[in-house]
């Protein structure tokens, strides 16, 4: 099945018919109004549309994938565009159009009883935390780039982030979806059930597809309590068995309070302290490991403190930790978690980093590292090994970075490709993923066939195919091509 990513309609007339649906002032088609949606967040992709519509309501999206199923006109859903795949931009050739969630952002229901919140698709995942909040809950989901990501991508893309640990990922924290389906009729799943064995789950399909089987328009989350208290350390660790080491203490002390667990290399502070500037590394001593744990609970403040304190030091006395610092009071604990966060950002301003976002079993990723460390430098020794990230899941951001005076156009095309599958073998042969939480988009699609079997890819284009025989949606994602060539 190829795509069809060229209809025989004029983009003036694209245009006038979509105009009709949304509004002239929600169908944009003029290049400068195109190039955001075009372009993606790390400027690495960029596409072509013959117009970008904004829709308001899931009536509207439906008569958009009517009229364009009907006229065979490709459609690329897209949130904040945020994603670090290019899944989110169109392909450089064609006559895309690209289905905005922004204008679909109205909360639509809190229910404190049901502890459910049911919201449009392109709420803000920070709206969607502060719904949640004003509630009296949590919406548990949090992300680096949570101002501008929206619910509907977060499904999308099944996102995870620092607090899969305690709470699970984006698929642990949908009940319910309505989805409008390449051919404009909708699905509606907006049910707020914990327990419903009615035959498949069909919600899944739209979790974790990429925008590839069809738009998400609403969802109903799960809201949890609201911890009344929190505590933050950074603690150097000897080694990354270390730090695996230490979350176990951690778990066995502090048990479901443990919320985040997150790994960040030496390199990768020195980074991120250099992009940020004014802010100090916490430790006198320059460390090549350290971790930042968040315990969080209804119990007391000081409570947490005291279990944290224990764990960190058992650890100094095991020889797990080297030193440690816990955040004496709001703003300091908000300082580590900056320190955490900006590394990817640090990462994309300096440029020339080769992202592997990886998940393998706890057990065995310490070894993953050193073994995935030791290839990457054998290829190039003065890589800076960016590696962080949500380990307390098993998920860490392995990023080898240019060497400070080479360009990262002439690393990136030395090194891309070799890094790359050095590190996803070793991942998968680890019993590992190529991607943890970013998704596949196109920065991974033709890895896939490495790394999953047949039987998985074949079952994956037959499930493309029911949904979407035209191959109209989010074409050039997820599924690698020579699969589309056999199928
Ligand atoms: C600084 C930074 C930090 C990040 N940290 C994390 C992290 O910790 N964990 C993590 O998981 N991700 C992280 N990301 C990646 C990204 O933010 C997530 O993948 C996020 O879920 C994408 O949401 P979005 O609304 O921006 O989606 P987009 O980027 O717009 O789209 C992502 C994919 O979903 C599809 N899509 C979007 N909306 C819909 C919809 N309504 N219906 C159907 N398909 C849709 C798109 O076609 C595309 O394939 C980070 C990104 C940045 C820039």
């Amino acid at each position: 099945m190829t795509a069809n990513t060229a209809s025989p309609l004029s983009n003036e007339a694209i245009v006038a018919a979509l105009s009709a649906i949304v509004g002239p002032q929600a169908c944009l088609s003029q290049a400068p109004d195109l190039q955001p949606f075009v372009t993606d967040y790390r400027g690495l992709y960029v596409g072509q549309a013959a117009a970008v519509v904004l829709p308001n309501s899931t009536e509207q999206v439906s008569q958009v994938m009517a009229w364009c199923h009907a006229h065979g006109v490709v459609v690329v859903p897209q949130g904040g565009n945020t994603s670090l795949m290019g899944g989110a931009v169109p392909e450089p050739q064609g006559q895309a159009v690209v289905l905005n969630l922004r204008r679909m952002n109205q909360v639509l229901a809190v229910d404190t009883v049901n502890d459910t919140l049911t919201l449009q698709a392109g709420v803000t995942l920070n709206a969607a935390r502060k719904a949640a909040e004003d509630a009296g809950r949590l919406f548990p989901l949090r992300i680096g780039s949570e101002g501008s990501c929206q619910i509907g991508g977060n499904i999308s893309t099944n996102a995870g982030g620092t607090a899969v640990l305690r709470y699970g990922n984006m698929r642990d924290l949908v009940l319910g979806v309505e989805a409008v389906l390449p051919d404009g009729r909708i699905y509606s799943g907006l049910r707020g059930l914990r327990k419903d064995n009615t035959g498949y789950d069909l919600k899944q399909l739209f979790i974790g597809s990429e925008g590839t089987l069809g738009i998400v328009t609403a969802a109903v989350l799960k809201l949890m309590p609201q911890p009344t208290a929190s505590s933050v350390a950074l603690a150097a660790v000897a080694s990354p068995a270390a730090a695996v080491a230490l979350l176990g203490e951690a778990k066995k002390t502090a048990g479901q309070a443990v919320t985040a667990f997150e790994l960040i290399s030496g390199p990768a502070l020195d980074l991120v302290l250099g992009y940020l500037g004014k802010v100090k590394s916490p430790f006198e001593a320059r460390h090549d490991w350290m971790v930042l744990i968040e315990l969080t609970s209804g119990a007391s403040a000081e409570g947490l403190d005291q279990t944290l304190m224990q764990v960190l030091e058992s650890g100094l006395e095991s020889g797990l930790v080297l030193d440690a610092t816990l955040a004496q009071s709001g703003a300091d604990a908000q300082t580590f978690w900056r320190i955490r966060e900006e590394i990817s950002d640090a990462q994309t301003r300096t440029g020339g980093s080769i992202k592997c976002d990886v998940s393998v079993p706890l057990s065995r990723i310490a070894a993953f590292i050193e073994e995935a460390t030791a290839a990457v430098l054998a290829l190039e020794p003065q890589t800076r090994m960016i590696v962080y990230g949500h380990m307390g899941d098993g998920n860490v951001h392995f990023n080898p970075l240019r060497p400070a005076d080479r360009p990262a156009k002439d690393y990136l095309g030395a090194f891309y490709e070799p890094i790359s599958r050095q590190v996803d073998s070793l991942a998968h042969a680890a019993g590992g993923s190529i991607s943890a939480e970013h998704g596949v988009g196109v920065a991974k699609r033709d890895d896939l066939s490495h790394y999953k079997s047949e039987v998985e890819l074949a079952l994956m284009w037959q499930i493309k195919k029911a949904l979407d025989p035209q191959g109209l949606l989010n074409p050039g994602k997820v599924l690698p091509a020579p699969v589309a060539a056999q199928a």
